[in-house]
């Protein structure tokens, strides 16, 4: 995903573990995105029900891995932009963005509280 911000910068999705991209899903979702996971949950005991124990370990890794992808269709992947701040939302069922600038200079609002590496973020501050 390319997308060129108002600030003349572009703003890139090719990756994992972005600092500047979260995932949201609507909470009026929350019912349809708990039987989806309950759904899932329920395919994955049939499987292991029906596969023979050698693959037990395997097959349930695998569908770990499933199960938290699951109800991913449910939400929406916001983007801040670094230098700007503009945080950019994707609208539901359209190939569009809602775009909110900021009224602080907080930026990194996207951010794990600390970075990967075990770094804070550094690129906070207030304009109170
Ligand atoms: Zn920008």
């Amino acid at each position: 995903m390319r997308l060129a911000c108002s600030c003349g910068t572009i703003l890139m999705d090719q990756t994992d573990n972005l600092p500047n991209k979260a995932h949201v899903r609507p909470d009026e979702l929350d019912h349809t995105y708990a039987d989806a996971i309950a759904a899932d949950a329920e395919q994955i005991a049939r499987r292991h029900r029906a596969a023979p124990a050698a693959k037990a370990e395997d097959l349930l890794k695998d569908d770990l891995e499933m199960l938290g992808m699951s109800g991913v269709q449910y939400e929406r992947s916001p983007y801040e932009r670094d230098q700007c701040g503009r945080l950019y939302i994707a609208l539901a069922g359209a190939d569009a963005f809602a775009v909110y600038v900021p009224e602080t200079t907080f930026r990194g609002v996207l951010a794990a509280l600390h970075h990967v590496d075990g770094s804070a973020p550094s690129n906070r501050s207030d304009d109170g």
